[in-house]
């Protein structure tokens, strides 16, 4: 029998004053699942992640986060219930890399912060060395870093990044795909908006979005298969 979802909407539309940019979008993440949503530039992935986490607000369909109903609750009720959005515009560029993660931790009241932190230095080295540093010292490879962090200093069941590569050097892609692998393992899910077809080596499954609408969902394999996407996405004849 398939995994229970922990997250899964249904028919979302969405979209600014009179543009209607989401028509009808369906799409599950299953606990410690990696799901990729790919995309070109203006699909409407991001606004798809801001109505997931209540930034934006859906016209129509449902949203429902580990079985509650989530589709009119608060940004922060949703974070509480484990869904956590990842965002570098969250990094507080005049804290200090330490007190940017402890923000993290204590937005959402984690019990322990201090082994928390511990945790996350094992992960992100390069955050340890410079933990008294203000988070505008970082390299933009470094501030995503923070970012992912700091996000996960709250002890998400499921993790939503928002094109995670944008403006990363090719070492410092393989460097965020390695993270994202190691997160995987640990049993958490994670939801990642990209065009970068890289990410397709960590996903579990699928979801293509073009003009609004979830065009194609299912494995990488089953992807592969389709002729019209891997022309459109793998480059392939
Ligand atoms: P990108 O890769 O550029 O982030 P995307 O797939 O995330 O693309 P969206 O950012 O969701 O796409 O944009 C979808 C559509 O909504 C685009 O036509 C965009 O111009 C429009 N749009 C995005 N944000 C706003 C806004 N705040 N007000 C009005 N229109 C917007």
């Amino acid at each position: 029998p398939e995994a229970k979802a922990l997250l899964r909407t249904s028919g979302i539309n969405a979209g600014y004053g009179t543009m209607q940019v989401l028509w009808g979008v369906d799409l599950d993440v299953r606990a410690g699942e990696t799901v990729l949503l790919l995309g070109a530039n203006g699909a409407g992935k991001t606004t798809f992640l801001k109505t997931l986490v209540g930034l934006i607000e859906a016209r129509n369909g449902s949203i429902v986060l580990a079985d509650e109903d989530v589709t009119r609750t608060r940004s922060s009720d949703r974070m509480r219930r484990g869904m956590t959005y990842m965002s570098e515009l969250a990094v507080f560029p005049d804290l200090s890399i330490e007190e940017n993660i402890l923000i993290g931790a204590q937005a959402l009241g984690h019990a322990r912060p201090q082994s928390r932190l511990e945790e996350l230095y094992g992960l992100f080295p390069v955050l340890r060395d410079k933990r008294r540093d203000a988070a505008s010292s970082l390299s933009g490879g470094q501030r995503k870093m923070l970012g992912i962090a700091k996000a996960l200093a709250a002890d998400p069941k499921l993790l939503v990044m928002d094109e995670p590569s944008a403006g990363l050097s090719p070492l410092f892609v393989k460097e965020v795909l390695r993270i994202l692998g190691s997160l995987r393992e640990r049993g958490l899910a994670l939801l990642i908006a990209e065009q970068n077809i890289g990410f397709l080596e960590v996903a579990t499954r699928v979801f293509v979005l073009e003009g609004g609408r979830i065009r194609f969902s299912g494995t990488v394999a089953e992807m592969a298969d389709n002729e019209a996407l891997r022309r459109a996405y793998f480059g392939l004849k």
